[in-house]
């Protein structure tokens, strides 16, 4: 084998601006200021102003910015335990985690088989529905503002899942008049993990809000309950993140632009050279601005396809292969159903590389699944 294309190697992100990285993290180091300081502070306008949004708290995870964003719900009041959440079956597990961990009742809804968003035509909603997380999955924007406004006249609250999909555009504006993904709904959760398109080296988050009296309830609660010191009003967490992050993330978030376009590039590239009649590509809607975080495409016969690259040297990965109904830890809950569309995307789905790698290599991935 003459080449090997990895799904993703973190070391090839922006090798070009690691001098910068560097020295950013010598500078923390030397400033001994490791958390609650000016990266972290600069930080958050920046997010804030990339997501369309008038606040942002910068958190420790992506999952804390969920759990934060639902526990400062049910601390202002707004939502009580026991009430139920829709969540999409095929999310990462961590979108139900922060709604279960909160004392709510996750419902699990299906997808749309075209846009593997949430299908909010048909929403599994109840009386006892208060709240709806769209997860803009793999960069695509779930957003429909009639339906959103119908929901929100219920009082349902929306939050976002936007782990996945920072930069992205929905076709029409959120609440707040802004059209980014993070700004659509009442808040947003954005994850820094390593691997997402804006990665931190080790964890990070952040909440993106307009709702003044939510980001300072979640500001207290990830510092102990507490906005004074040692004055605790609720007995919080510690969900900060550490200034070390905030200053790789800075430098990164500023490559925003250019990460989107180069994803969106390998993304055309797939989209017209993979030819093979047994492979679904993704379909996009192009009022949209999708920043592909994972560019996923179906085959019934999934598992020998990706035997067949990996045998070929070329990575991929399944985003994600057991969908929240069927995972252990809710085997004790039922989350609703059925949800053969869920299950048909699990057993189905394949996600190419997309991050790092050169059109040449895309065009490799693309000739090994038509010889398929
Ligand atoms: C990554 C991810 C999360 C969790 O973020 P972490 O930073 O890993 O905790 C939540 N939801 C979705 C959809 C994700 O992809």
């Amino acid at each position: 084998m003459s080449f090997r294309i990895p799904f993703q190697d973190l070391r090839d992100t922006d090798t070009d601006i690691r001098p910068e990285i560097e020295a950013a993290v010598v500078d923390v180091i030397r400033s001994g200021r490791y958390l609650n300081g000016p990266q972290t502070e600069a930080l958050e306008q920046e997010i804030a102003r990339c997501c369309g949004t008038s606040l942002c708290v910068a958190v420790s995870t992506g999952l804390d910015a969920l759990r934060l964003i639902f526990r400062a719900y049910i601390e202002n009041g707004i939502l009580r335990p026991g009430d139920e959440v829709i969540v999409p079956d095929n999310t990462f597990i961590a979108t139900f985690l922060a709604v279960s961990d909160a004392g709510l009742r996750p419902v699990a809804a299906e997808p749309s088989p075209l846009t593997r968003n949430l299908d909010l035509d048909h929403l599994p909603l109840s009386p006892a529905t208060r709240a709806i997380v769209p997860v803009h999955l793999y960069g695509t924007p779930c957003w429909n503002p009639e339906i959103m406004h119908q929901l929100r006249q219920r009082g349902i609250i929306v939050v976002e899942d936007n782990a996945q999909a920072i930069g992205a555009r929905a076709a029409d504006p959120g609440f707040s008049g802004s059209c980014s993904t993070g700004s659509l709904g009442d808040a947003a959760a954005i994850s820094f993990y390593p691997a997402k398109n804006i990665g931190a080296m080790g964890d990070a988050g952040a909440v993106t809000t307009s709702d003044q009296q939510l980001a300072t309830t979640i500001r207290e609660l990830a510092n102990y309950g507490s906005l004074k010191k040692y004055n605790h009003r609720l007995r919080g967490f510690n969900c900060r993140m550490d200034e070390m992050q905030a200053a790789i993330l800075r430098i990164r978030l500023r490559r925003l632009e250019e990460v989107i376009r180069h994803r969106a590039e390998i993304a055309a590239i797939y989209d017209s050279a993979i030819t093979n009649p047994e492979i679904t590509r993704p379909v996009v809607d192009p009022a949209l601005r999708q920043v592909w975080h994972q560019y996923v495409i179906l085959s019934t016969r999934r598992d020998e396809l990706r035997d067949y690259l990996d045998a070929r040297g070329i990575g991929t990965e399944i985003h994600y292969p057991v969908p929240a109904h069927l995972q252990p830890c809710y085997a004790d809950t039922p989350l609703g159903g059925p949800f053969p569309v869920a299950e048909r995307l699990a057993a189905e789905s394949l996600s190419l590389p997309i991050a790092n790698i050169s059109k040449e290599e895309a065009l490799i991935v693309a000739d090994a699944i038509n010889s398929f």
